[in-house]
C-alpha cells in the first residue's frame, strides 16, 4: 500500500509482511489524561484503527503501542486545583479515555505504557546520550544539545524554515529559552528537577522527572525495537515533539531511520477556531459518544481526509445517522432467489482507495452506493447473501459495528 510520510513529504510504498513473518510496528503518541480528550484525538486515533484493520484485511498484523503521558504539567496542575492525587486523577481519566475508545469501536493497543511506570527505561537512554556527547547535565537537569544534531527540525523545514521559526514554535509548546543552564535556547530537556508537590524519581542527576520527549523514545524502543515501521500522532506533534524523538532516538541507538513512516492526523476546529483547552471550545469524545451512534461518529470523522483539518459540526454528525442507517438496512435486507448480486468492482474500488494512503473520504461514498445497490437488489427479489457478506467485510475494515446499535 501507499502511505504519506510527513518526513519525506510524499507517498511511499509500505510493504505489508504476512502475519507469520513479522508484525508491522506502530507507535502512536497518546494523551495526557486529565479531562481534555476531544474529538480531534478521536479523529487521529481512528485513522490508525482503520490502518490496523486494513493491514489485517491484507493478511498482515500490527503491533500497536499507544502511550499514556501521566507525568505532565497540566495533569499536576489539575490535580492540585481539584485536591486530588495526580496518580488517582490520571488513572481515572485513563479509564474514561479507554471507555471512549471502546465506544468508538477502536481496537485496543497491544501495549499501553504509562510514563510513571517507564522511568527505568528512560534513565539509561539519557545516560547513554550524555556519555556519547549528545546531551549534557547542568543544574540538576539534562539537556539534548541540538548543536550535535544539525538535521533537527527537518520534518517541518517547509513550515519552519529557519532557527528563529523553530525557536518561536518550540517556545509556544513549553520550551524555556532563557533557562540559564542551557547552552542553546533550542536545546530540549531530557531530565529536570521536580517542582514541590510533583512526583520525583531518583537519578544520577538528582531526584526529578523526565522531560516531555524522552518518554516516547524509551517506550517505543522497549516495546517495538530500535526502528519502527510507523510512528504517528496529531499534526501538533510535528514540532518539537517528533523531531526531538528522532534526534534522541537515532543518536542513542545509532539506527536510522527511527521510523520508516511518520503519519499525522489533521487538527479539529469548532466554528472555524482550532479546538484547544485555552479557548475552552473542546468537544469531548465522551460527550460526542453520548449524543451520536458509534457508526455515525466514525463515518463523520472518516469522511474527511485524515491529514486535513476538519471543522466539527454537531448537526452534520446528526445528519450522518440516516446515512449509516442505510448500511444497516442493506445488511438486514431480505432478498429472494433471483440473480445473485455481486459487489465486484465496487468492492475493489473501496479497497483501492484505502490502499492509496487510506483515502477514507473517497472510499465512503462508494460504500454508500454499494449499500444502496444491495437494498435495491433485495427489493427486486435478487439473492443478496453473497453481496451482504462482502459488504459486512468492508464495514469491518472501516470498523463500523456490524449490527444496528440500540437507540440511545
Ligand atoms: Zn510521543
Amino acid at each position: 500500500m501507499l502511505l504519506f510520510d510527513t518526513l519525506r513529504g510524499a507517498k511511499f510504498p509500505l510493504v505489508i509482511p504476512p502475519a507469520a513473518e513479522r508484525p508491522l510496528s506502530l507507535y502512536v503518541c497518546g494523551v495526557t489524561p486529565y479531562d481534555t480528550t476531544h474529538i480531534g484525538h478521536a479523529h487521529t486515533f481512528l485513522i490508525f484503527d482503520v490502518l490496523i484493520r486494513y493491514v489485517r484485511h491484507r493478511g498482515g498484523v500490527v503491533r500497536y503501542v499507544r502511550n499514556v503521558t501521566d507525568v505532565d504539567d497540566p495533569l499536576f496542575e489539575r490535580a492540585t486545583r481539584d485536591g486530588r492525587h495526580w496518580k488517582e486523577l490520571a488513572e481515572s481519566e485513563t479509564d474514561k479515555f479507554h471507555r471512549d475508545c471502546v465506544a468508538l469501536n477502536m481496537l485496543p493497543p497491544d501495549h499501553v505504557p504509562r510514563v510513571s511506570q517507564e522511568i527505568d527505561g528512560m534513565l539509561p537512554i539519557i545516560e547513554g546520550l550524555v556519555g556519547r556527547g549528545y546531551a549534557y547535565a547542568a543544574g540538576g537537569s539534562v539537556y539534548f544539545s541540538v548543536a550535535h544534531w544539525p538535521q533537527y527540525g527537518e520534518m517541518v523545514r517547509e513550515r519552519l524554515p529557519d532557527r528563529a521559526a523553530l525557536l518561536t514554535a518550540a517556545n509556544a509548546m513549553g520550551n524555556v529559552p532563557d533557562d540559564p543552564h542551557k547552552r542553546d535556547p533550542l536545546d530540549f530537556v531530557l531530565w529536570r528537577p521536580s517542582n514541590p508537590g510533583e512526583p520525583a524519581w531518583p537519578s544520577p542527576w538528582g531526584a526529578g522527572r523526565p522531560g516531555w520527549h524522552i518518554e516516547c523514545t524509551a517506550m517505543a524502543t522497549r516495546y517495538l525495537g530500535n526502528q519502527l515501521d510507523i510512528h504517528g500522532g496529531g499534526r501538533d506533534l510535528t514540532f518539537p515533539h517528533h523531531p526531538s524523538e528522532i534526534a534522541q532516538s537515532e543518536a542513542y541507538t545509532g539506527c536510522a531511520p527511527f521510523a520508516r513512516f511518520w503519519m499525522h492526523g489533521g487538527l479539529a476546529f469548532l466554528n472555524g477556531e482550532k479546538m484547544s483547552k485555552s479557548l475552552g471550545n473542546l468537544v469531548l469524545i465522551r460527550d460526542a459518544v453520548r449524543r451520536h451512534s458509534t457508526a455515525a461518529l466514525r463515518w463523520y470523522l472518516l469522511r474527511t481526509p485524515y491529514r486535513a483539518d476538519f471543522n466539527y459540526v454537531t448537526d452534520e454528525v446528526h445528519a450522518t445517522e440516516a446515512q449509516v442507517g442505510r448500511l444497516f438496512d442493506a445488511l438486514g435486507a431480505t432478498g429472494g432467489s433471483g440473480t445473485p448480486l455481486e459487489l465486484g468492482r465496487g468492492r475493489d474500488a473501496v479497497l483501492d482507495w484505502l490502499d492509496d494512503d487510506l483515502q477514507t473520504d473517497r472510499a465512503l461514498p462508494i460504500l454508500a452506493e454499494l449499500a444502496e445497490q444491495v437494498s435495491a437488489a433485495a427489493a427486486d427479489g435478487r439473492d443478496v447473501g453473497s453481496a451482504q457478506a462482502q459488504l459486512r467485510e468492508l464495514l469491518d475494515v472501516f470498523g463500523f459495528p456490524l449490527s444496528r446499535p440500540w437507540p440511545r
